[in-house]
This record gives C-alpha cells, structure tokens and sequence, in this order.
C-alpha cells in the first residue's frame, strides 16, 4: 500500500508526449508509475555510459527493462559509450560528488537525451535522477534547461519528484519490485570513493550484483550523516 496518494500530472504546455531519461529502476520507478496513472504517453531513454563496470551497468538496465515490459512503456537502449565519458571525465577524477564531474556527467547524458527527443518528436524530457536526495536538484535541473536550449520548442521538465511523498513511494516501489540496490552513484570513480569510505569504516568492500531492496531493512534507515557518495544512484 503506497504511503500517500500521488497528484495527476500534465505534462508542461499541454504536451502529448515524453522522453524520460532513467538512471535506473529505483530512481524511475515512482515516475513511471505517476506517468501511467496520468495516463501520460512516454517513452525511457537509458544513456548511462558512466556505469562502470559493465556488469554493474548491465545489473542496472536490465532491471529497469523488466519494470518496463511490466507496464508496456517503451524502452530506448542507448550507446553505451564509455570512451566518450572517460573523456569528458578527463581531469576531474579526484573531484567530489556533485562536483564539476557531476555536471559534466549529467550534462553528457542529458545532451543526447535532448538530441534523441528533438530527433523523434518528443517535446519534454526529465530525468529520474533528481529524486534521490543524495543528489543536488538544482545542478540537474541546471543540466536538463542546458541541454534542452539549443532545441526550439524542446522543455525540460523539472517537476520536484521528490515531493508529495515521492521519495517514500520510491522505497516502496523498489521494496515490493525487490529491484537491485545499487551501492554507489556509478562511475569508477565513485565506487572507489565509496569503497574508500567503507574501508576507513571498516567495512567490507562494494560486491556488485548482491544486494536487493527488501533484503533487509538497510534502504528505510538511511542515517543523517550518510556521506552523498554512499549508496545512492547515478
Ligand atoms: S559520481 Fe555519479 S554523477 Fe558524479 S560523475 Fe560519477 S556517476 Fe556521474
């Protein structure tokens, strides 16, 4: 049972139709669901070449394929294109999460989002990235209006996923779907910061593929002091 009802959306400008850019299925999850109850016609595009490594990235997609057969929304499987985020990383591999890596991150991704959706006919984008809160909304938002400039007519949504219960349905949602829990933002970088940390808590290194939400109860108790690197999603 979902802890709180959830707003019908409409779309901005009175669209008909959306690109959404996943991370992955948690993080998607509570969006998809608010889409489909809205009745709002859209499709997922997957560019997350900053995973790393393949394995974990393949974990990450393939869950959210599965929510997606689920509820019959199309799936876009865009490049998985690593040479090209390493680049673009290039000189920033010591920087911070939510950093200038970060905006550069999100920046790359969001760019091809915005390309596919002014080349298919999508008038809005979003992104399931901001409704983490380990994440900074507001350098996100800041990547989707940049990428979405350069398109007439093209709109970056950036409705605040997080609020009306948004965040708690997200828990929810990945409880009952027993989706992976991912245990660092994504790149390379970030699980060796993360796995740096665990070390210094005498914890024991990231195994990928290990971990799922509803194993145990580690997902509802997400400590205040819970650095922003640690276990969050890309
Ligand atoms: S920490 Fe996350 S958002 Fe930042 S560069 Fe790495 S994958 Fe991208």
């Amino acid at each position: 049972m979902s802890s709180s009802v959830r707003e019908k959306l409409t779309l901005p400008g009175g669209a008909q139709k959306l690109l959404l850019h996943s991370c992955c299925a948690p993080c998607s999850g509570e969006l998809m669901e608010a889409f489909v109850e809205s009745g709002i016609d859209y499709a997922i595009f997957f560019y997350n070449p900053n995973i790393h490594p393949l394995k974990e990235y393949l974990l990450r997609k393939d869950e959210n394929i599965r929510f997606a057969e689920k509820h019959g929304v199309p799936f876009i499987d865009a490049d998985y294109d690593t040479d090209n985020w390493f680049a673009r990383a290039k000189g920033m591999e010591n920087e911070p999460e939510r950093g200038i890596r970060c905006t550069a991150c999100f920046d790359m991704r969001f760019e091809r989002t915005a390309l596919y959706a002014h080349e298919h006919g999508f008038p809005i984008i979003t992104s399931s990235l901001g409704i983490s809160r380990w994440k900074d909304v507001a350098q996100i938002n800041d990547c989707g209006h940049r990428a979405a400039t350069p398109y007439d007519g093209l709109v970056y949504w950036d409705y605040n996923w997080r609020k009306g219960g948004g965040s708690q349905r997200m828990i929810e949602i990945s409880k009952r779907e027993r989706f992976y829990q991912q245990e660092y933002c994504g790149c390379v970088y970030s699980l060796r910061d993360s796995n740096r940390h665990r070390r210094d808590q005498g914890r024991e290194r990231i195994r990928l593929g290990v971990k799922f939400y509803g194993d145990d109860d580690q997902c509802m108790r997400e400590p205040a002091d819970k650095p922003p690197h640690i276990e969050t999603c890309s």
